[in-house]
């Protein structure tokens, strides 16, 4: 049976792009039902109703809003998470392009909620389609008066405004972002006081990522039981799951939180190519730990990921066949970090500077006897030892690579140049024979 699909139910309609067709659809309902409730009565629906931040570390989005201090009459922001740069995550990009009215529907209630007037949107500098869309999106609500004073003829007024970034995957961190925002460099803060307490300009400031705002229409609308039971224990409602690597359907897929990393792969994604085996799946982003094919019947949830080791992290599902050198993968994802790092803590700068160098060699057939212990050495120096978690993202596959295929590294520091010559896959993959939305 297809599972009814909630934030992906516009996608494939342009006609709910518009105002007019978003409405017809159902759209901005949940905003009218919100706006007849008390914000206390909003904040504790959305706690009851178990929604977990999307952004990655799947925080209780109503105990998150909760932190926020009493009102003192001054500003309280919301900034808005729009900067998804986590290799192999692309659901907020397709929930901006095919249904921005409906982040801007769940932006409004969560600012009615907590008393906000204005929302700051962080739009990745990539995205330019999404940007667009959005902008006529929001030109578009004020205009029909969900924006602006006297939201939907009620007494509350809300601005939105938009902010492109520039293209910093540290930017993606709630507090380099705050600090982007502010026009600095995106160097991330010490952390407390956390943005509840002082964010955005010194202010009390929530900060959701877009799926996160995007299931909050549909958690009003349905009420708190209805949405819980959509997902599985703690973890209410669908989720989004970005399904890409060598599988024949790679895409976006809505399903319950219920669903097992076999089933996304196997049975939505229709398993490997002919021929091919899958022998390890990365399951929520490069920084997630990876998991073998044994390990494949985890729940995608925030908690039964966590205790099979890995996390559901931004759900950006990577599935490696028997083709691809584990070598070759952990080289391409620790140069990102190795990049990305903002250079603010010796343990990030460095330990990733030397990861990458160190994997580096080894792929290159000039490996040493013990630079697989180097690597673990790197990995004790860096983890929780820094600013921000950057360093522990990029440690993590580094860990799990080398307790799960030690083997493959090994055979390349033993047989040096003649391994070299062995590319990042065997063979090019075949297009995939169908990619979309499902
Ligand atoms: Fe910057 Fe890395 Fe430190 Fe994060 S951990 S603040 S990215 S240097």
């Amino acid at each position: 049976m297809e599972t009814p699909r909630y934030l992906t139910r516009n996608f494939g309609n342009p006609g709910a792009l518009a105002h007019e067709g978003y409405v017809k659809s159902g759209g901005y309902q949940a905003l009218k039902k919100a706006l007849g409730m008390k914000p206390a009565d909003i904040i504790e629906e959305v706690k009851k109703g178990n929604l977990r931040g999307r952004g990655g570390a799947g925080f209780a989005a109503g105990v998150k809003w909760g932190f926020l201090p009493k009102d003192d009459g001054g500003p309280r922001y919301l900034a808005v998470n729009a900067d998804e740069g986590e290799p192999g995550t692309f659901k907020d990009r397709a929930l901006l392009e095919q249904d921005p009215h409906q982040l801007i529907e769940g932006i409004a209630i969560t600012c009615f909620a907590n008393g906000v007037h204005a929302a700051y949107v962080y739009v990745r500098g990539e995205f330019h389609k999404g940007r667009r869309t959005l902008e006529e999106a929001l030109r578009q609500a004020y205009q029909a008066g969900v924006l602006g004073k006297k939201v939907m003829g009620s007494d509350f007024s809300l601005d939105v405004h938009l902010h492109p970034g520039a293209g910093a995957y540290i930017c993606g961190e709630e507090t380099a972002l705050l600090e982007s925002l502010e026009g600095k460099k995106g160097f991330p803060r010490l952390k407390p006081p956390f943005p509840a307490v002082k964010g955005l300009f010194g202010r009390p400031t929530i900060i959701n990522n877009v799926e996160t705002l995007s299931c909050v229409p549909h958690l009003i609308s349905m009420g708190a039981e209805a949405w819980a039971a959509l997902g599985c224990e703690k973890n209410g409602g669908t989720k989004l799951y970005c399904l890409s690597g060598q599988v024949r359907k790679p895409g976006l897929y809505e399903l319950p939180h219920s669903t097992t990393l076999r089933q996304l792969v196997f049975e939505h994604g229709g398993g490997p190519r002919p021929g091919r085996s899958i022998k390890a799946v990365i399951p929520g982003g490069s920084s997630s730990p990876v998991l073998t094919e044994k390990e494949m019947d985890v729940r995608m949830d925030f908690d039964s990921l966590g205790k099979a080791g890995s996390m559901l992290g931004s759900a950006a599902t990577m599935a490696i066949d028997d083709s691809t050198s584990m070598v070759r993968l952990l080289q391409n994802v620790s140069r990102f970090y190795a990049h990305e790092s903002c250079g603010q803590c010796t343990p990030c700068r460095e330990g990733t500077h030397w990861m990458h160098k160190i994997i580096d060699r080894i792929a290159e057939g000039r490996g040493q006897a013990d630079d697989l212990d180097r690597l673990l050495d790197i990995c004790d120096n860096m983890a929780g030892k820094t600013i921000c978690v950057l360093a522990d993202a990029a440690v993590f596959p580094v860990q799990s690579f080398l307790r799960k295929f030690r083997a493959e590294f090994e055979e390349y520091i033993r047989k040096g140049r003649k391994m070299s010559l062995v590319g990042w896959t065997e063979e090019m993959p075949e297009a995939p024979t169908a990619a979309g939305i499902h």
